[in-house]
């Protein structure tokens, strides 16, 4: 429990939300400023700041929750589709330091949905540059 952290307020009740689920070890409530009908976030219990020092377990509990709760979006919202998303770090778009999965539902009918896709998934990158990085990555996980 950090005081200062708003998601730990929502979590005791001292701030306000509306709640959707709450297990042993999370709390899921509706987005203030959704990016589609329906968006919601799903949070550990337990105050983390984000994906590099959230305990194994807690991560493994909210991200089983997530796709609870996204199955669900379809049959309670008639969703067409679901993106998870989790922010890590202002750079990543990150604005609350409490670790959050957001469960978004997508609809094909554009008026519940707001998300466009923020890079070209069409365009091939440089392949000596994917190269390089996977490289580095394979070293860095020592993967020979
Ligand atoms: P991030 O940008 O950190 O990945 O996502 C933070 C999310 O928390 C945003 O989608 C934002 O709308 C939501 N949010 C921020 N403050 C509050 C709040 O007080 N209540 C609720 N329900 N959502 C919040
Ligand atoms: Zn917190």
């Amino acid at each position: 429990m950090s005081s200062d952290c708003i998601f730990c307020q929502i979590i005791t009740g001292e701030a306000p939300s509306a709640p959707i689920a709450e297990t042993e070890s999370t709390f899921a409530f509706m987005d203030i400023q959704p990016g589609s009908d329906g968006h919601l976030l799903v949070v550990p219990k337990r105050h983390s700041t984000d994906l590099r020092d959230i305990p194994a377990d807690d991560l493994t509990a909210v991200t089983l929750e997530s796709q609870r709760i996204a199955k669900h979006a379809y049959s309670a919202w008639g969703a067409d589709g679901v993106n998870l998303l989790n922010c890590c770090g202002a750079d990543a778009w990150q604005t609350v330091f409490h670790f959050h999965m957001h469960v978004i539902p997508r609809y094909r009918d554009k008026n519940k949905d707001h998300l466009r896709l923020p890079f070209q998934p069409g365009v091939r990158g440089d392949q000596d540059l994917i190269d390089s990085l996977a490289t580095g990555m394979r070293e860095s996980l020592g993967e020979g």
